[in-house]
């Protein structure tokens, strides 16, 4: 693909009042734009602080306008970034000028698509920068900016590496048709795919952490009514929003809050209580908390520490693996210093946290609980340190496809041309990763999901 030959520009900062706004434009023009607008022919990289005058000579306001001359720029192509006050009249006026002055409003992401399509960035990097935008929590920031940094690609290179080099011994069979690879030599290449398919599955188990990394930890809330589930959700987000109520089996339906616990993002979800008997408008409600259980990250098991253990439904445990589980014996503040009770098997084995959901005594006791948890889970990364997203797990399912059919053709002797296929295969699966594809329409979709101005 050529050169682009327009120019787009495009508020890079949220619409609306601020310190700063900043506009940016990329593309051949900004050169005779940078030089329309400063005075002078422009010094890459410097900041100039200049009056921003149409071409009239009316004023929009001053600005600092700064310079980048390709490649050395975030798309690679010549580009303008204009810093000025931030009031989206000014913003607006000035983005206006650049239209009047033959730029193009750009489309969402295009600038990162550009950077994309001028060798900037590959896919997976350009798909970090909106993890970067949207990381909501400290851990997902940090996973972000490693794939940003070309995380994902390394691995990808290592695994292209090691692929590369079975194909190549197999296709160097395929040249000379009268001779065979000898079953020895078959067993050894085999063996060297069987390790590039295990490394694409450790890849591969990095999918369910990315999702906790960029949805939040899904964590629910279970209990029987009255226990004090509602109050702990409250407690824990910090400010009222779950209907606290004093009837048994109100919170019907299911309140869920995104909230920051250490450095992880919680997507606590509260359900309707337990009861072993439930009636029938209660039965629907205990089905659907069924369901989130099943989903669940974290289940935090509330009882009332002053009352006798809950008869809970026998099957809990066969929803969620009781790893997944931390009990919290509520209101601690009416045992006036008594211990709770222990709990019967099989919940005796779980972590637990005595508080009180009212006073809030306890609750960091909860909070480092959770966040020991998380990060458990994140242990699951090990040392490949990115966590992959939906479209790199589609891909790596197929690359792994392809890899177990041919470490498993190869040892029975099947034609070297049918294992090339199956290799080849999964070697376009990771170019797909990274982008090394001709697919016009997948790169629509995928920028289409950025804002505009990146
Ligand atoms: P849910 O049905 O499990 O959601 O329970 P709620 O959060 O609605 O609480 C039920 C009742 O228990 C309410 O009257 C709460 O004020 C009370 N409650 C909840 N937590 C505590 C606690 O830690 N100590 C005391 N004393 N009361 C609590």
């Amino acid at each position: 693909m050529g050169p682009n030959s327009d120019t787009i520009a495009a508020l890079a900062t949220p619409v609306g009042t601020s310190a700063l706004a900043v506009v940016r434009a990329s593309g051949p023009a900004c050169g005779a734009l940078a030089e329309a607008i400063v005075g002078r022919p422009p010094t890459a990289r410097v900041a100039v602080h200049t009056d921003y005058r149409d071409p009239s000579g009316r004023l929009i306001d001053d600005v600092v306008a700064t310079f980048f001359q390709g490649p050395n720029s975030y798309t690679g192509e010549d580009s303008l970034e204009v810093t000025c006050h931030g009031n989206p009249f000014v913003a607006q006026a000035l983005l206006e000028d650049l239209w009047r002055r033959g730029c193009r409003p750009a489309e969402p992401g295009e600038f990162t698509r550009r950077a994309f399509l001028n060798g900037r960035l590959d896919l997976s990097q350009a798909e970090a920068v909106m993890d970067v935008i949207h990381a909501r929590s400290e851990r997902a920031l940090a996973a972000a900016h490693r794939l940003l940094r070309g995380g994902l690609g390394e691995h990808l290179a290592r695994l292209t590496d090691g692929l590369l080099q079975a194909l190549a011994q197999i296709e160097a069979y395929i040249d000379f048709p009268e001779e065979d690879l000898p079953p020895e030599d078959r067993r050894r290449v085999s063996g060297q795919i069987a390790d590039v398919l295990r490394g694409t599955q450790r890849l591969l188990a990095t999918q369910h952490y990315g999702e906790v990394l960029r949805d939040g930890l899904k964590t629910v809330i279970v209990g029987e009514p009255n226990a004090g589930k509602s109050s702990l959700l409250n407690r824990l987000v910090g400010r009222e929003r779950a209907i606290v109520s004093e009837v048994p089996g109100t919170t019907r339906d299911f309140l869920e809050e995104r909230l920051l616990v250490g450095p992880h993002c919680l997507r606590l979800i509260d359900t309707a209580g337990l009861n072993p008997a439930p009636e029938r408008l209660e039965r629907l409600g205990m089905a659907k908390t069924m369901e989130r259980l099943e989903e669940a990250d974290l289940v935090l098991l509330v009882v009332d520490a002053t009352a006798s253990w809950p008869g809970l439904p026998w099957d809990l445990p066969e929803k969620s693996p009781l790893g997944r589980w931390i009990l919290v014996q509520n209101k601690t503040d009416l045992l006036g210093g008594r211990p709770p009770p222990p709990p019967p098997t099989p919940w005796a084995g779980l972590p637990a946290v005595a508080l009180s959901a009212l006073s809030g005594e306890g609750i960091e006791n909860l909070t480092d609980l959770i966040v020991k948890k998380a990060d458990a889970l994140g242990v699951e990364l090990g040392d490949e340190g990115v966590a992959i997203n939906a479209r790199h797990a589609d891909a790596l399912r197929r690359a792994g496809d392809g890899l177990a059919a041919a470490a498993r053709k190869l040892p029975e002797g099947a034609p070297l041309e049918l294992v090339a296929s199956d290799l080849r295969e999964a070697l376009d699966a990771y170019g797909e990763i990274g982008g090394r594809i001709d697919n016009e329409q997948m790169l629509d979709r995928l920028f289409a999901t950025f804002c505009i101005g990146k």
